[in-house]
């Protein structure tokens, strides 16, 4: 069985990276697979959150989730803390993963800053949540962003730890996926890719675009209007040269292949396609088009999110019914789990 598992957390104003990177995918995939789309509000406090901006939070990425297309009667849609399953699976994991995997870690090495001492061990031990939110339902499929692609190896190599040590006893007592019967947890693919797997900052394109980046204009957030879309594109740092006709020639150019990838995802062409309708051309021309094209994309979106978190109520018996449903499938491998380890239940 073919399940999808990924998250999204409530931190900040869900932006076109998020989007593109994350949502419009999991849109994609609901007619190919089982989905489970959660609310991460466990990592979220990793760092400080406000308690009641944490709550609006929940419900703002929970209206992006619905307003982007995706089916929560269909699929699964919740927030994590309300499946306890998550963190005591994390709890297993922090005994799996070693000390020497989770110092690599260069969200973490980001995150923390030069003030590291300071940091929480929540923030620390992040990926070993994360490893426990995908195995929990044994996800065979997580599509994420760019920046999660180190996250997703520790998990598979969280998995493949897990059914090495524990692998005669999954034998023993017949838990095991597959003809060999010794792996508990499957090794879960990522689902990178695309030409928006990694959208840049609008102000420097060595940056990410991010929730946690200071200056709003660096994203355009989903809930912007039209002419805040407008106003971003158009300050969008750009170079003095035209646009490349080929996608070779975005090389070294990282704003631009930046705007053009984004142009690409929003329309879903490649970026060739696109090169062949603008390049040679100037960026004025090409940002009209692309202020057109995400205003016409976005602004339905962020319309409907406003309606949504209008009616919270609505909203929270969405979650509630999600982790009900959650909560089944995440029991019946944690028991499963108990068992593998030696706990008595
Ligand atoms: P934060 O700064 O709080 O970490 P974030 O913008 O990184 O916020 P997350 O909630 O951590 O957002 O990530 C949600 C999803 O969006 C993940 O799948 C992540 O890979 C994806 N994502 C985040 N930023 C980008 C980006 N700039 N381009 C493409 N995908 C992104
Ligand atoms: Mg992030």
């Amino acid at each position: 069985q073919q399940r999808v598992f990924s998250g999204v957390q409530p931190t900040g104003n869900l932006h076109l990276g998020n989007y593109l990177g994350a949502i419009q995918r999991f849109v994609a995939l609901q007619d190919r697979y089982d989905c489970i789309y959660c609310v991460v509000d466990l990592h979220a406090i990793t760092v400080w959150q406000d308690p009641v901006e944490l709550k609006k939070q929940i419900r703002e990425v929970t209206a992006a989730f619905i307003a982007s297309g995706i089916d929560p009667a269909r699929h699964i849609v919740f927030n994590q803390s309300q499946v306890s399953g998550h963190a005591e699976l994390a709890w297993v994991f922090n005994c799996v993963a070693r000390l020497g995997w989770l110092n690599r870690m260069t969200q973490f090495k980001e995150k923390a800053g030069k003030d590291r001492e300071n940091a929480s061990v929540g923030l620390y031990a992040y990926p070993s949540l994360m490893a426990a939110d995908i195995l929990l339902y044994r996800a065979t499929h997580v599509p994420v962003g760019e920046d999660q692609k180190q996250h997703l190896e520790l998990t598979r190599d969280i998995a493949q730890k897990f059914n090495s040590d524990f692998g005669p006893t999954i034998t023993r007592l017949g838990l095991g996926l597959g003809e060999t019967g010794e792996a508990f947890f499957p090794l879960t693919e990522p689902l990178i890719g695309g030409p928006a797997a990694r959208v840049m900052s609008l102000r420097d394109g060595s940056k990410k675009m991010s929730k946690s980046d200071p200056s709003d204009l660096s994203r355009i957030n989903l809930t912007d209007e039209a002419d805040q879309v407008a106003s971003k594109i158009r300050k969008a740092k750009t170079d003095p040269e035209p646009l490349p006709t080929e996608a070779e020639g975005l090389k070294g150019r990282p704003e631009a292949d930046n705007l053009v990838g984004i142009y690409a995802a929003l329309s879903d062409m490649p970026k060739e396609q696109v090169l062949a309708d603008f390049g040679g051309g100037q960026f004025s021309t090409f940002k009209s088009a692309l202020v057109d094209l995400a205003v016409a994309k976005l602004g339905p979106i962020g319309g409907e999110m406003k309606r949504l978190v209008a009616e919270p109520e609505h909203i929270d018996a969405i979650l509630r019914d999600g982790a009900a449903r959650a909560r089944v499938l995440a029991d019946e491998t944690l028991n499963q789990v108990k068992d593998i380890v030696g706990f008595v239940r």
